[in-house]
């Protein structure tokens, strides 16, 4: 301001003094007023050039020089300097929030007050199948046309949440989005989608066998209270009685040996992976089911009928670690199969080997009927036969290839099984090489 004040002052002495020159005192007040209008004029000249800069401070130059222009100038692009750097903080925030929606495993879509898409994340994307730029500012009601979904968008939003059938869902594929609907903002909403498939699954699995394990239940409970009734309310021969209490401990077997087949696969799921530290021998283990089978095989096959020949392999050179139960329960079952399904007349091989890579195999092969290619993926499930009467009548309860599956993958191995319609069947229970171990020396 001084400076103004100077230059005001210096300019009016000098023109002042060239004016008092040129017509004495009237020149010099000529000069005082000229000074004031140049400076006037300059001041307007600057003036004018900082209003065009800061209209538009990208476009014009900016205006140099100090004084007091040059100070707002100055002072001016300070201040847009500032703004510029919180435009710039606050975009980044918002990518950040934005990339840390991205990483939800959820899906995530913004709607406007109108329900129009403003934003989603890869997951909602590909949960309903929109397509993030060509789908903004849709709205969502003509994207996901499931009533079920309409009926919840006209609700007022709330936590509840509602099922919806997923992106790619085809019969025996289901795909299931759990979807729900929060208010935020000035009439926004907030629609988060959960992929709950596996969930719709193990749910749909536990009511299966519920439903399951109670038909196989009633079944001979049923038919030990028609048998309970019937001898208290007739008369009954001893040759009837014996037959009628013949048939009730059979179906009585049959109750049991589901009960403890179900709770042999409880104690599978519930308990830790055999230890390492345990040593089974191979050969101990197949004696006791080689006595089990041919006991069986003996009774469904009589002498007298067409016997079934059951080879047992030579002892192998390798001991197990494992749990001995458990791995004999699932050789049983396996050895039992082969002799439960392969008519009389026909073979079944039992043998350990070794295979590749220092893994171990206990291998059953029948000449039994054979199992069509379709119903193999499904063979293990619980309760899954091909045949149900017959499963049930050799004593099957449906789960023993479920537990011999558990067990061997419980053991780090698997369970293979190769068959062919007429041409019979092998299962084979392959165990990883950290569980085969020398065998121990003779003593
Ligand atoms: P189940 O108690 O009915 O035998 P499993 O789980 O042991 O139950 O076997 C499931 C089904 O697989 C059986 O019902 C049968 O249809 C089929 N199966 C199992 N082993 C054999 C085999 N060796 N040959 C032919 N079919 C078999």
């Amino acid at each position: 301001m001084a400076l103004r004040i100077f230059s005001l002052l210096v300019l009016q002495a000098a023109l002042a003094w060239l004016g008092h020159h040129w017509r004495g005192w009237p020149g010099a007040a000529a000069g005082v007023a000229l000074a004031g209008l140049v400076l006037v004029g300059i001041d307007t000249w600057r003036g004018r050039r900082f209003m065009r800069w800061a209209a538009d401070p990208q476009a014009s130059p900016q205006p140099v020089g100090g004084g007091l222009w040059g100070e707002a100038a100055y002072r001016l692009r300070r201040a847009l300097r500032a703004e510029q750097q919180k435009a710039r903080e606050a975009a980044q925030r918002l990518d950040e929030f934005l990339a840390a929606i991205q990483a939800s495993p959820n899906g995530v879509v913004l709607l406007d007050a109108e329900g129009r898409i403003e934003w989603c994340n890869d997951i909602a994307v590909q949960h309903f199948g929109f397509d993030a730029e060509r789908d903004r500012l849709q709205h969502v009601a003509n994207l996901v046309r499931e009533p079920a979904f309409a009926a919840h968008w006209a609700a007022q939003p709330d936590d509840r949440e509602v099922t919806l059938m997923g992106r790619g869902d085809a019969p025996g594929r289901p795909v299931r989005l759990s979807v729900q609907l929060h208010a935020y903002g000035d009439g926004h909403r907030l629609m988060l989608s959960r992929d709950v498939t596996a969930l719709a699954q193990a749910e749909a699995m536990r009511r299966d066998f519920v439903a399951n394990v109670s038909h196989e239940i009633r079944t001979p409970l049923t038919v030990l209270a028609g048998f309970i009734e019937t001898m208290q309310s007739l008369p009954l021969t001893e040759a009837e009685r014996a037959s009628h209490l013949r048939l009730m401990a059979a179906q009585s077997a049959r109750m049991q040996a589901l009960v403890s087949d179900l709770l042999t696969l409880s104690r599978l799921e519930g308990s830790p992976a055999p230890s390492l530290a345990e040593t089974v021998d191979p050969t101990a283990l197949l004696a006791q089911c080689e006595a089990e089978a041919r006991g069986l095989s003996a009774l469904l096959h009589p002498a007298q009928e067409r016997p079934q020949t059951l080879v047992f392999g030579p002892a192998p050179d390798f001991a197990l670690a494992g749990a001995a139960g458990e791995l004999r329960s699932a050789a049983a079952n396996l050895i039992n199969n082969a002799v439960r399904y392969t008519p009389g007349g026909g073979r079944i091989d039992v043998r350990w080997q070794r295979l590749e890579g220092g893994r171990a195999s206990l291998s059953v092969a029948d000449t039994g009927p054979g199992i069509a290619p379709e119903h193999l993926p499904r063979l293990t499930e619980r309760f899954y036969r091909l045949d149900r009467s017959r499963s049930r009548e050799s004593g099957g309860t449906g789960l023993g290839l479920a537990i011999a599956k558990h067990v061997a993958q419980r053991h780090g191995g698997e369970l293979r099984i190769d068959s062919r319609l007429g041409q019979g069947s092998t299962f084979s229970l392959v165990l990883p090489a950290q569980r085969v171990r020398p065998a121990p020396a003779p003593t």
